[in-house]
């Protein structure tokens, strides 16, 4: 039974039994894990605070042959990113993060790219006044990583460039379309959104203006990810319809 010491990030945690948690968190060296805390919630001696969501902590666990449970032996915290300003629009962004690294990052495959956005998207957060840009980022580069981000700038019928007209999509497609060949029924994206994502694609999060991410164009481009999002994933994202609901 090696002990793994890794650099991760704790996704979910609750309550297991009489007095262990159950965590769920993304390891650097091993990938997405889940593991058992014994005892985290009786005494706060091994791991202290840093088994609440969305900390980035230093963890020491047992790999056990043939179990699908780690086992957590000791955490240190790094940095915490849980918003304690009681913030409820920021609170759900940051579990629509949790809940979209855990739906969509595979289990025990290492990603150092999926680590690093990650954490890039909570530091986002700690900065910035509006919390729709990280948000955006986040989602796109989530459905970037898996393999599934649609054409976004030519038609997918006709092959013209869209250019600065917006373009026209729907999930069964996989592609945007033109004015001219878009079918009933489509989302609608602009040109500035498309032009966001391309720098999105391009630069860090820390070089993206924020001025030039508005609620609706976040509302815009999120809503066509997410549709990505639960048509492949087959499954309905529960931060998703409260987070329109604040919105
Ligand atoms: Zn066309």
């Amino acid at each position: 039974m090696p002990l793994v010491e890794s650099e991760a990030i704790i996704l979910r945690s609750r309550a297991w039994g009489e007095a262990d948690k159950l965590v769920s968190f993304l390891s650097r060296a091993r990938g997405r894990l889940r593991g058992i805390a014994p005892s985290a919630r009786r005494s706060r001696r091994r791991f202290g605070a840093a088994l609440e969501p969305l900390s980035h902590v230093r963890l020491w666990f047992f790999e056990r042959e043939g179990r699908e449970l780690v086992r957590l032996s000791q955490s240190e915290l790094i940095e915490g990113f849980w918003d304690a300003r009681g913030d409820y629009q920021r609170s759900l962004a940051l579990s629509q993060v949790a809940e979209l690294a855990e739906l969509l990052l595979p289990e025990r495959e290492p990603s150092d790219k999926a680590f690093r956005l990650l954490l890039a998207t909570l530091e986002g957060f700690k900065g910035a006044e509006s919390i729709w840009l990280p948000l955006a980022y986040f989602q796109l580069w989530s459905v970037r990583l898996a393999g599934w981000l649609p054409g976004l700038q030519e038609c997918g019928r006709c092959g013209k460039s869209l250019g600065d007209e917006p373009g026209y999509f729907s999930v069964d497609r996989g592609r945007a379309f033109c004015r001219g060949c878009r079918l009933p029924g489509m989302r609608t994206l602009g040109a500035a959104s498309r032009r966001t994502v391309v720098e999105m694609l391009e630069k860090p999060l820390p070089k993206l203006s924020p001025e030039a991410w508005d609620r609706r164009r976040a509302a815009e481009l999120g809503a066509l990810l997410l549709d990505v999002i639960e048509y492949h994933a087959e499954h309905k994202l529960t931060t998703r319809e409260l987070l329109d609901e604040k919105a």
